[in-house]
């Protein structure tokens, strides 16, 4: 027998955008009931960095002026029309553009969340407009405010830990990285590790949640001091219409049918489709089409809520530049979900690194962001008739920074070799004879790179001349911290694949995120969040946090227009 349950708003999905929602709609006085497919909640959002873009925030404007670098919205603006062509999205982006910094207040003063400035260059930071103060880190939190909380929140992605330790921001990552050459830093990490063995001693793990898990944990902190309940184990299966309205949804919940009715709304936040193999056979150029997934996305992130949206009449947008926000990845050969997949964010732009196809050439600059290698990649696999790239790195390499899943000395890197997911060569034509590579032409290609990198060039792809190149590579490393040559043998190699870290095609929304149907126009009732909404950036990822800004952002704008429609007081105002 189905139960039927009722609120005022049913959020679909437990990510950042989702329980941004959920809080404000509560904190507006709505009943919410958060309905999430895995056992756990948090999704994608728990395992990632945590860093949200949020030009013109409250903690831009303060790194601004002690850093002496201006940004006003005309300059981004300006950034965002190159960044994007022609998928400049107006209505949208001014959207974003004026309600994010005010998101940031809103969720600081009104929640558990908190946020910290950084100082990142943007992902082009020589396009005009482009700048480096523009994103935000969730601020970590302490798993004893969580209480019994904490049995349902999200793990990390365990083969991101350091001996059961998350580490936190990329300055923290740095400190971890230089520990073997700098004493500061080894005093970092061990009185950091001897935190994290006290707190395993006496609670059993660690007590410091960090970045995309502590937006998460602080968001549901706040959730549960307003009541909302969060449904695991229960996936939404469809929507309910009352005439053209959409008027709840259907919900199996530990295998079981409810009916939930939604008086107000329902917010889609189901992640996406990184994992839906039919729509990225429609949707993805090249291999990417074809391949099986190879992301850190959950393994529940099959598109759930976009199917659904279009069960109803909803538009697809899939005029992007591109249906994902990429990632190289590599993966482990028996990965079955996202702990066996590494996504390659900080090697392969450190010096002594290098990527090359199967034709033993490389084909782009290791060190441009993510989003941007990808596409390369693929590109340079049809150009090129190639099907296979690898990461190669040389003993001084790998030692000092690990590759993927093998981890920096003196942490061993045998059990990678013996199970294939690392090759090994005295020399380069030996480790190119074990890839099935021409071993003339790797050899070569190393050569070649060395000789420039030495004198702090790339002339190929010039790498190491955007401060971004700069600012991912080895601050220590002269004369350029992003290139360093191969010559120290034996040399090492991972393959890696075109993954991404979330899809970007998605739910056409209108600046309040309400979803468009085929007419046009609303559909009443229904919102999109997070991934499941088309990027608002063009399919484009002008800076660190260019996912979340917009999942938190619009998932914030959306529960201001529910709670205006409902005729209670919009939260941060009108
Ligand atoms: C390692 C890594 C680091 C990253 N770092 C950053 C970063 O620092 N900044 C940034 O901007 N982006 C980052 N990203 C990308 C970012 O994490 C995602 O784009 C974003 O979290 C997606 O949010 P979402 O709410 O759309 O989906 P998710 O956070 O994945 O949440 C979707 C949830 O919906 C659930 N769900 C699916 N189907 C149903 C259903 N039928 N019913 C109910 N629930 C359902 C899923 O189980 C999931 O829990 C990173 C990604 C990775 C993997």
């Amino acid at each position: 027998m189905t139960v039927t349950e009722t609120c005022d708003v049913l959020i679909i999905g437990s990510g950042a955008g989702a329980l941004t929602a959920a809080v404000t709609c509560a904190k507006a006085g709505l009943k919410v009931i958060v309905t999430e497919k895995a056992d756990k909640f948090g999704g994608t959002t728990a395992t990632s960095g945590g860093v949200l873009w949020v030009p013109g925030s409250r903690h831009a404007k303060a790194l601004g002026a002690r850093l002496g670098v201006d940004d006003d919205s005309q300059l981004v603006r300006t950034y965002l029309r190159h960044e994007t062509g022609n998928c400049y999205d107006e209505a949208r982006i001014d959207a974003y553009l004026e309600y994010a910094p005010r998101m940031v207040e809103y969720l600081e003063d009104n929640t558990e969340v908190k946020f910290y400035p950084m100082e990142f260059p943007d992902y082009h930071p020589e396009t005009e407009g482009g700048s480096r103060i523009r994103s935000v880190g969730s601020v970590d939190y302490d798993a004893a405010k969580m209480g019994p909380l904490m049995k349902g929140l999200k793990g990390e992605l365990p083969q991101t830990l350091f001996m059961g330790l998350a580490i936190g921001s990329t300055l923290e990552m740095k400190q971890f990285l230089a520990a073997g050459r700098s004493p500061k830093a080894m005093a970092y990490v061990v009185g950091r590790m001897a935190r994290h063995f006290l707190d395993v001693a006496r609670k059993g793990s660690s007590q410091r949640i960090v970045r995309g898990r502590a937006l998460i944990a602080r968001l549901a902190r706040t959730a549960h001091d307003l009541n909302v309940p969060f449904w695991l184990n229960a996936p939404a299966t469809g929507l309910i219409l009352d005439g053209d309205r959409v008027a709840g949804a259907q919900v199996m919940r530990d295998g079981k049918p409810v009916k939930v009715l939604a008086r107000h709304a329902v917010v889609l936040a189901a992640g996406g489709f990184p994992r839906d193999v039919s729509r990225r056979a429609t949707e993805y150029p090249g291999q990417a089409r074809t391949m099986q997934p190879v992301t850190p996305a959950p393994i529940t992130n099959i598109g759930d809520g976009v199917r659904m949206a279009e069960a109803v009449g909803a538009k697809f947008n899939n005029e992007l530049l591109h249906p994902a926000a990429w990632m190289p990845t590599s993966k482990l050969a028996d990965a079955k979900d996202q702990n066996g997949v590494w996504p390659h964010l900080t090697d392969r732009n450190k010096p002594g690194f290098i990527m090359v196809l199967s034709d033993g050439k490389r084909f782009a600059n290791e060190s441009s962001p993510y989003h941007d290698i990808v596409p390369a990649m693929l590109e340079a696999f049809e150009s090129r008739g190639c099907d296979r790239a690898y990461l190669i790195g040389d003993s001084r390499a790998i030692r000092r920074w690990g590759m993927g899943f093998v981890r920096p000395f003196p942490i061993p890197k045998g059990r990678y070799l013996r199970n294939g997911y690392l090759t090994e060569g005295q020399t380069p034509q030996d480790l190119a004879r074990k890839l099935d590579i021409a071993p003339d032409a790797l050899a070569q290609t190393i050569r070649d790179f060395s000789l420039s990198a030495r004198d702090g060039l790339d002339p190929e792809f010039g790498r190491g001349e955007s401060l971004y190149d700069r600012y991912q590579g080895d601050d220590n490393h002269q004369p350029n911290p992003a290139l360093g040559p191969l010559d120290k043998g034996p040399y090492y190699a991972v393959r890696i694949y075109p993954g991404e870290i979330g899809t970007y095609k998605g739910l056409k929304t209108d600046a309040n995120s309400r979803v468009i149907g085929q007419n046009n126009q609303p559909i009443s009732g229904l919102y999109a969040a997070g991934n499941d909404q088309s990027n608002v950036f063009g399919g484009s990822y002008p800076g660190a946090g260019a996912t979340i800004g917009p999942a938190v952002t619009f998932g914030w704008i959306a529960a201001r227009d529910i709670a205006r429609r409902a005729g209670v007081e919009v939260p941060g105002g009108a």
